[in-house]
């Protein structure tokens, strides 16, 4: 546990949190300034920063929350979909450092826009470039 953090002290239930699904290793809360009704955080109890500290059984624990919640928070928001997602470290704009993947009901007339504009501007790689990509990531597992 991180003194700071107001994640772990939603887990260890000192800070105040609409908690929807609660595991010794998992839980889940609203989140409190949400993008949409319904938006949802799933943490691990345990305190990782980010997707590469967490345990790999954690980690299955995590992703088997999200895949059950998904529904069901789309169903209770009367959503026409979701975005799950994570910002993986600041960089990608994660400001609570303590993992957490969002789930986000979107609606077909919400005005907002699909993951894809989240990184920027799109570089301009050629095919070769690709295949190096491909092959530093094999490599890198
Ligand atoms: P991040 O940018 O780190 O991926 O997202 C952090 C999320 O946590 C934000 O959507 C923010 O509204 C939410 N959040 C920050 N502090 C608290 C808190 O104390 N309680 C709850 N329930 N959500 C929080
Ligand atoms: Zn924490």
């Amino acid at each position: 546990m991180s003194n700071d953090c107001p994640f772990c002290g939603i887990v260890a239930g000192e800070i105040p949190g609409r908690i929807v699904h609660e595991t010794d290793d998992v839980t889940a809360f609203l989140d409190a300034n949400p993008l949409a009704p319904g938006h949802t955080l799933v943490v691990p109890n345990d305190h990782h920063e980010r997707l590469d500290d967490l345990p790999e059984k954690l980690a299955r624990e995590v992703f088997a929350v999200l895949h059950q919640l998904t529904p069901a928070v789309e169903a209770a928001a009367d959503a026409d979909g979701s975005n799950v997602a994570f910002n993986n470290g600041p960089a990608a704009g994660q400001e609570v450092p303590h993992l957490h993947g969002h789930i986000i009901p979107r609606f077909d007339d919400d005005g907002g826009a699909p993951i894809h504009v989240v990184a920027g501007n799109r570089p301009d790689l050629t095919e070769d470039d690709l295949d190096a990509i491909a092959e530093d990531i094999r490599n890198a597992r």
